[in-house]
C-alpha cells in the first residue's frame, strides 16, 4: 500500500536531481572551511537574506540553540511565542545550553506583536533576569503554519532596537511564509539581527540547517557549533542537496499550500472535526469532535494508508509537502470523509 505521508514535512526524500547534485558536490574539510560545496551553501543563503555570513549546521534546533547562545549571556532572558519550537520542542535547550531564562507570550496562532514585545520586557533591576533577545518563528509550527506580516517585522525590530534587545528570526519555514505573503528574503532579514533556515523540512533536504547574521556573529557562531560538536567534515555532499533545494524547491511550496487548503475545505464539511485552525501554509491543525478520539481516527487513517499526528489531547496536525501530490490529497479526503467515529456501531 502507498503510504501518504501527512505526519511531517521533515520525512521527504531526496529526488533524482537532489541525489545527482549530492553525488556530484565537491567536498572538503569543512571544520577548516575547505568545503567549496558547504562555503557555496553557506554564501548562497546570506545573500539570499542580505546578511553578512551565514553557518551550515546539522538541525534547526542547532542553529536556533547557537542563536540563543551568541546572543545572550547567562541570567539573560529571551521573549517569544509560548508556542515556539524554542520553548515546546528543543529539550528546554535555552537554560542547558545559555543559562538563560524564558519569558512567553501567549497568542491564538503564535504570532507576536510589537505591543506585546515591549509590555514583555523587564526593567532593569538587580533581581530581574535582563530582556535580551526576542525570538519569532515564521512560519508558526504549532500556531498552524501562521505568517507574519513584513509590518509587524518591522514593528517588533522597531520595539528591539529602541530598547536594546537582539531580534532572532527562527525561520524553519520561512520560505512557506515568503511564497504566501510575496515578501522577499532580503525584506525579512534587513529586519532581524540572525535568521534560522532549515532545509530540511518543506524544502527537501535530507538534513541540514542554516543560520545567517553579521560576520562577527557568525564568527563566534562557529565557535559554538564545534563545542556543539556540530563541526562537519566533508558536509558538501549534504550541503550539494541545500543548495539544490533552494534552486528548485521553494516556488513548488505553493502546491503543498493548495493541498493544505483542500485538506481543510474538506474537513470543515466533516462533522466530527472542530476548531481547524486558518490554513496559511502548508499545515492543517483541528480538533477531533468526541466520540471521535486521536488514536481511533490515527489508527483508522493508518489502515487506510495514511499517516498523520495528534498534537494535542484531541488534536490532529497535517502537513503537506513534496512527497504528497494532488492525487493522494485526492484519495486522503475520500478516506477522511469515509471515517465514522464510531466504526460501525449506531451514532450514540
Ligand atoms: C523543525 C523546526 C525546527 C528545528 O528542527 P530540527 O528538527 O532540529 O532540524 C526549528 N523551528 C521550527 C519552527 C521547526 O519547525
Amino acid at each position: 500500500m502507498q503510504i501518504i505521508n501527512l505526519l511531517s514535512d521533515t520525512g521527504t526524500k531526496p529526488t533524482p536531481g537532489m541525489l545527482q547534485a549530492m553525488m556530484a558536490a565537491e567536498v572538503g574539510d569543512d571544520v577548516f572551511r575547505e568545503d567549496p560545496t558547504v562555503n557555496a551553501l553557506e554564501e548562497k543563503c546570506a545573500a539570499l537574506v542580505g546578511h553578512e555570513a551565514a553557518l551550515f549546521c546539522p538541525s534547526g534546533t542547532m542553529t536556533n540553540q547557537i542563536a540563543l547562545k551568541v546572543h545572550t549571556r547567562p541570567l539573560d532572558e529571551v521573549i517569544c511565542d509560548e508556542m515556539s519550537h524554542i520553548y515546546q520542542y528543543e529539550v528546554g535547550g535555552y537554560a542547558f545550553n545559555s543559562g538563560i531564562g524564558i519569558n512567553l507570550i501567549r497568542t491564538d496562532y503564535g504570532i507576536l506583536n510589537a505591543d506585546q514585545v515591549l509590555a514583555a520586557i523587564k526593567p532593569r533591576f538587580d533581581w530581574l533576569p535582563k530582556s535580551s533577545l526576542v525570538v519569532i518563528e515564521n512560519t508558526c509550527n504549532k500556531g498552524g503554519g501562521s505568517t507574519y506580516t513584513l509590518d509587524a517585522i518591522k514593528n517588533i525590530r522597531l520595539v528591539c532596537k529602541n530598547q536594546g534587545l537582539a531580534l532572532h528570526l527562527d525561520g524553519a519555514r520561512l520560505f512557506n511564509a515568503l511564497v504566501e505573503t510575496g515578501d522577499t528574503p532580503a525584506a525579512i532579514g534587513a529586519e532581524v539581527d540572525s535568521i534560522s533556515i532549515c532545509l530540511s523540512k518543506g524544502l527537501g533536504a535530507p538534513v541540514g540547517s542554516v543560520l545567517t547574521g553579521s560576520r562577527d556573529f557568525i564568527a563566534e557562531a562557529r565557535r559554538v557549533r564545534k563545542v556543539m560538536g556540530g563541526g562537519m567534515r566533508q558536509a558538501g555532499y549534504l550541503a550539494g542537496a541545500g543548495i539544490y533545494a533552494l534552486d528548485h524547491h521553494i516556488e513548488r511550496l505553493q502546491e503543498d499550500h493548495v493541498h493544505a487548503r483542500q485538506l481543510a475545505t474538506a474537513l470543515k464539511q466533516l462533522a466530527y472535526t472542530a476548531n481547524i485552525r486558518p490554513v496559511q501554509t502548508n499545515i492543517v491543525i483541528f480538533d477531533l469532535e468526541k466520540p471521535a478520539t486521536p488514536p481511533h481516527f490515527l489508527e483508522y487513517l493508518k489502515k487506510n494508508g495514511v499517516s498523520a499526528s495528534a498534537f494535542g489531547p484531541q488534536t490532529i496536525r497535517f502537513v503537506t509537502h513534496l512527497d504528497v501530490d494532488s492525487r493522494m490529497i485526492a484519495q486522503a479526503i475520500e478516506i477522511l470523509q469515509a471515517y465514522s467515529a464510531t466504526g460501525n456501531k449506531s451514532q450514540p
